[in-house]
């Protein structure tokens, strides 16, 4: 665990926000000792730990509903739970020896308090802003960097700037040596969803393929189901429904399998090689033929494109972009001779050097050996 701070840049509202649970994250904390410290020890057996419970129910079912305490109704309910927390933190540290009794805190201790988040971690995206759960979203002076996840947020002030840290996994920390440091070219296809210069190949796995089967089967044999018309007033059948529901089932399940591949093969490529070339999406081209287009829209080109370029930023490589009209897999990687290749041919067999190479593999090398004034990088 390591922890990053930021400062944020607040405008006045804000500020004013920030003191405001800073108060009340104090005022919990000197709540709730008082009461500690009201307590007749002898007669209220028990743990530290579960009177500052017993104290934190007094105050949420009964304290914080009258009137003069409307007021803490419009600030984040994390706050108080994290006060009486640190409060628990302080007696505990306290009967272990390691500091004195705690203290009532005062306006001139510094501001601070901590939010939780207690649905899980959260991740946070990278650029100029900082969503904190419950308290909203806010500038910061700096960019994060890459994507980081965590659940505990605090926020504190030193000398009149306002900070925001929260610690996340070491292990989250990327590697920024890579394996390949010259460019790999990468070429995409249907039979073998990438195919690399370097001879690596990544195939779709097979459960997907097996489940598009499945797919299409189930929605073949119940072709004549109908889920209902509203303005025929049919109602849809019991049969219906579970076709329907079955068919959304199947659907989750190729587009879990689908990402989960997605994310492996972005992930092992991001690590491995400092430069990609991968070809720019060509859109138009691809409606031309529909057939391919459904394959290639299936298979996720886009995704994968996508995930690639937000990596970069988490692995420290570049993946740069190869013109749409670049030939890759008309071109000779022996001679330069361009030559016309159907889709069906598989081989590439060149009519001026006699160079023969698998059509994937012949694509990605001449991917790869575009020289870099001809590349575009792949804006994240
Ligand atoms: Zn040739």
């Amino acid at each position: 665990m390591y922890a990053i701070k930021l400062e944020l840049k607040l405008n006045n509202k804000q500020r004013t926000k920030m003191a405001q649970h800073a108060g009340f994250s104090r005022f919990i904390y000197n709540y709730g000792l008082s009461l500690m410290r009201q307590l007749d020890h002898k007669e209220f057996k028990g743990s530290s730990s579960k009177k500052i419970d017993e104290i934190q129910k007094t105050f949420t079912n009964f304290t914080k509903k009258q009137p003069e305490f409307a007021w803490t109704k419009k600030l984040s309910s994390r706050v108080y739970q994290t006060g009486f927390r640190s409060l628990k933190d302080a007696y505990s540290r306290w009967h272990k020896g390691y500091c004195k009794a705690p203290q009532f805190k005062g306006k001139k201790d510094r501001r601070s308090f901590t939010i939780v988040n207690s649905s899980g971690k959260v991740v946070l995206d990278t650029g100029k802003r900082i969503k904190i759960p419950t308290l909203g979203t806010f500038r910061i002076t700096r960019s994060l960097e890459c994507r980081y996840v965590t659940q505990t947020f605090t926020i504190s002030e030193t000398a009149g700037k306002w900070f925001v840290s929260f610690s996340v996994d070491a292990e989250k920390v990327p590697l920024l040596i890579h394996e390949v440091a010259e460019p790999v070219g990468v070429d995409l296809g249907v039979k073998c969803f990438a195919t690399l210069s370097d001879g690596s190949k990544y195939v779709a796995p097979q459960p997907y393929q097996k489940a598009k089967t499945k797919l299409g089967k189930q929605q073949w044999r119940n072709r004549n189901k109908v889920l209902g018309n509203r303005r025929l007033g049919v109602k849809a059948s019991n049969n219906a429904k579970k076709h329907y529901a079955r068919l959304a089932k199947t659907h989750a399940h190729i587009a879990n399998i689908r990402q989960d591949f997605l994310q492996k093969t972005t992930t092992e490529m991001s690590r491995k090689y400092a430069v990609i070339h991968i070809e720019d999406l060509n859109t138009s081209g691809m409606i031309a033929n529909h057939k391919l287009a459904s394959a290639i829209s299936d298979l996720g080109f886009y995704e994968f494109r996508r995930q690639l370029g937000y990596k970069q930023k988490h692995y420290g490589n570049k993946v740069l972009l190869v013109d749409r009209w670049y030939p890759s897999s008309k071109t000779c990687n022996n001679c330069g001779n361009v030559q016309p290749m159907p889709l069906s041919e598989r081989t590439y067999e060149c009519g001026e050097c006699g160079h023969v190479a698998d059509r994937d593999l012949n694509a990605a090398l001449n991917l790869a050996s575009v020289p870099s004034g001809e590349l575009k990088p792949l804006e994240p």
